[in-house]
């Protein structure tokens, strides 16, 4: 028998849900891997992403999955921040090239746009605002960070978007050198998610409950 759902993930990007299954499982052991679905899973539609932060984007796609499922809907929105672009790419990492999406293009446009910029000027960081919404209007966002330098070229074969080009502080690297565990370790993403494992714990009522939301602040 395939276990009832009984919390959606709203990622449409196949990478973020293996990374956030990850990240997930070991901090919730009861949880019946099976029963935590993403949104393709489930036929829900992609809401507009309209707000102008990572937060506010997050909610907005958690308060849309809970809306459509009635489950406790867990949402992330991340990107990359350049210190010399001003906070750029930020909210508009995944379409900087103008495709949503288009990996290899955002790159591409990254690394000419900072072609003349010297080592000591690359810093930027990868951000996460994680949400979860329960369908009676719980909400919780936790946001994490993974600071870093951004390499003159793209290094290694692992991960997704601008990983090839970050290098995380302390790490000689690239996010995309890295193994998937020692990237969840640090990442902004498994920080983030990390923080509202606690929160979820509560919202699911423990390790092995019911499920359902509290309405409340746990
Ligand atoms: P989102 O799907 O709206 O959260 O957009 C995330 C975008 O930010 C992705 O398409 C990537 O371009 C970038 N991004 C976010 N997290 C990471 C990461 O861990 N590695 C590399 N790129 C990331």
């Amino acid at each position: 028998m395939t276990a009832a759902p009984r919390l959606v993930l709203a990622t449409h990007n196949a990478h973020k849900l293996d990374e956030l299954r990850a990240i997930l499982g070991p901090a919730l052991p009861h949880l019946d891997p099976a029963s935590v679905v993403g949104a393709r899973d489930v036929g829900a539609p992609e809401p507009v992403e309209d707000g102008v932060t990572f937060e506010a984007n997050a909610l907005l796609k958690a308060r849309a999955l809970a809306r459509f499922t009635g489950l406790p809907a867990v949402a992330d929105d991340s990107g990359l921040a350049v210190d010399v672009l001003g906070g750029a790419p930020g909210i508009f990492s995944a379409r900087w090239a103008g495709r949503h999406g288009d990996d290899a293009a955002n790159l591409a446009l990254l690394l000419a746009q900072l072609a003349d910029i010297g080592a000591e000027h690359r810093g930027a960081r990868f951000t996460c605002a994680a949400a979860l919404v329960t369908p009676d209007g719980f909400e919780h966002v936790e946001t994490g960070h993974l600071a870093g330098r951004l390499a003159g070229r793209p290094r290694g074969d692992g991960g997704f978007g601008y990983d090839p080009v970050l290098v995380p502080e302390g790490e000689t690297r690239t996010c995309a050198e890295l193994t998937p565990a020692e990237k969840n370790a640090i990442s902004h993403r498994g920080q983030a998610f990390r923080a509202l494992v606690p929160v979820l714990v509560r919202v699911l009522g423990g390790a092995g409950g019911s499920g359902g939301g509290t309405g409340a602040a746990p």
